[in-house]
């Protein structure tokens, strides 16, 4: 996947990018890159993972990213990884899509892996990130919605 620094602006070169609108990059780690390790809140894990459920997933793409931290040697099949999230979380488990978090001026851009890295491999991403998906517009709210909206058109 593609490497991108936490906290920089959002370049997304897909065929569609809502205009206007001010993106910052979270949560695309790279193994060659160091990241921010420490404890999140379980109330912080439990909003995300509503924010990585299909219905909230913007930007999929073709096939899927594998987590670049997972032992190489893991045997998991695609079977089993499709299925390690639950039914609504094929997006997250395969990590195939973006998720949207609206922040105080800027929205915030990740990849539905996010919730993997944080879950599996202790990532600790900024603050304000967290402050946004705790305190933000929650998935199904009207300004999150909207949004959403604006990705799917084609
Ligand atoms: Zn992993």
């Amino acid at each position: 996947m593609t490497y991108y620094e936490d906290l920089s602006p959002y370049e997304y070169i897909g065929e569609y990018q809502p205009l206007e609108q001010k993106s910052i990059n979270v949560g695309w780690l790279s193994q060659t890159k160091p990241f921010l390790k420490g404890e999140t809140s379980p109330e912080f894990k439990a909003k995300l993972f509503e924010f990585c459920l299909d219905d909230n997933v913007v930007n999929l793409c073709r096939g899927f990213h594998t987590c670049e931290f997972c032992d190489v040697d893991n045997k998991e099949s695609f079977e089993q990884t499709k299925a390690r999230y639950g039914k609504k979380a094929y997006s997250l488990s395969i990590g195939n899509g973006e998720i949207r978090v609206i922040g105080k001026s800027v929205v915030y851009a990740a990849p539905t892996l996010i919730y993997h890295y944080i879950l599996e491999h202790n990532y600790k991403p900024p603050y304000e990130f967290i402050e946004a998906v705790l305190c933000g517009f929650a998935p199904g709210s009207k300004e999150h919605e909207t949004l959403l909206n604006e990705y799917k058109v084609v």
